[in-house]
């Protein structure tokens, strides 16, 4: 057992005896919250997808930015995330909580049932997780596991010269919110949306496998430059990027339209949550699903390294390459 919670809100016990009362019993679970191990039937001709990420107070979010119940939707929508990048199914999902004692039962209540409203959208549940106490702020760990055809995940090192980059969604809405969060401004509401309740792109990850259409394939989180490095030094490629061609929201162009400058958010900020993914097909028509949200962005070169360029031909260079946590 961990850390108990402080005495002047229900129990560790009872705590999780609300959780379990809150999870739908799933069919693929054998055994769900409340033994030392959840229990989840293998499935025949499929991997299994696994993936751990951090949510900590102050280094991720400030509980003043949002309600819990956001909180709880955008750890689970982060982890739904990294199972579309690999054009995965959803599958069981653990939650880890380390609570602060100023958090009420309340509000830790509506952080978890936002976090299973989430999966709840995707197929996915809430398998297990742990719960103990904190000195520091509110960490939120998740664990995602998810399914996907064997031998089909769509894994970075799988790009071509020749390819070429699409994303879809748009870029940089998020992290223009999170400026005006920061600089406690207002903040239009459909940019402050994407910051707070990112859209896993799970559907459209799936319609790639199902279409055969992605080698290479990843979810933007910390900025589309530094991501796409990613899939670059994996694949041992290079890429040219067409500055006109990355999608912008209209709240995003706007801003734009005001001040130049913010365009480096579209390629350098972080937490779009959008899938970056290469295709030596260029008919996008060929697969079903929301192929409507896909823009092709560049292509894959022999030559090392990223250029980006103006619809014009010029070489434009972007202030930074991206969020990086020991920077
Ligand atoms: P143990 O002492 O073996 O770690 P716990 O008392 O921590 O067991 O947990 C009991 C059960 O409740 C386990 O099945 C665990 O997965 C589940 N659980 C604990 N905390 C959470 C949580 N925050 N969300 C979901 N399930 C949880
Ligand atoms: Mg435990």
């Amino acid at each position: 057992m961990s850390d108990s919670i402080n005495e002047n809100v229900i129990g560790e016990f009872e705590l999780i005896k609300w959780i379990e009362s809150q999870v739908q019993s799933s069919e693929r679970m054998s055994l769900g919250i409340g033994d030392d191990c959840a229990i989840e039937t293998g499935q025949p001709d499929q991997d299994l997808l696994t993936s751990t990420d951090l949510l900590v107070e102050d280094v991720h979010f400030k509980r003043q930015w949002c309600s819990f119940y956001d909180l709880g939707r955008k750890s689970a929508a982060v982890n739904l995330s990294d199972i579309a990048a690999m054009g995965g199914k959803p599958g069981s999902f653990y939650l880890a909580l380390a609570r602060p004692r100023d958090i009420s039962d309340e509000q830790i209540k509506q952080l978890i049932s936002g976090f299973i409203a989430e999966l709840d959208g995707y197929g996915a549940v809430l398998a297990g997780g742990d719960t103990c106490s904190s000195k520091a702020g509110l960490i939120i760990s998740v664990t995602a596991q998810g399914w996907i055809e064997r031998d089909q995940a769509i894994c970075r090192n799988g790009a071509s010269v020749g390819d070429a980059i699409y994303v879809s969604g748009t870029l940089g809405d998020s992290a223009l919110a999170l400026r005006h969060l920061l600089a406690g401004e207002p903040c239009d509401a459909r940019l402050a949306q994407r910051f707070h309740l990112p859209t896993p792109r799970v559907e459209l990850g799936r319609a790639l496998i199902d279409c055969h259409f992605a080698t290479a394939m990843l979810d933007v989180s910390d900025g589309l430059l530094s991501d796409l490095g990613h899939i670059l030094r994996a694949s041992a490629v290079g890429a040219e990027l067409t500055l006109e061609r990355i999608p912008l929201s209209e709240p995003f162009r706007n801003a734009v339209d005001r001040d130049a400058g913010l365009i480096d958010l579209a390629l350098c900020g972080g937490e779009d949550y959008e899938l970056v993914f290469t295709s030596p097909l260029k008919d996008l028509e060929r697969c079903d699903g929301p192929m409507a949200l896909v823009t092709q962005i560049g292509i894959i070169t022999e030559q090392p390294g990223m250029r980006i360029k103006t619809a014009a031909g010029e070489a434009f260079n972007c202030s930074s390459m991206g969020f990086d946590h020991f920077a």
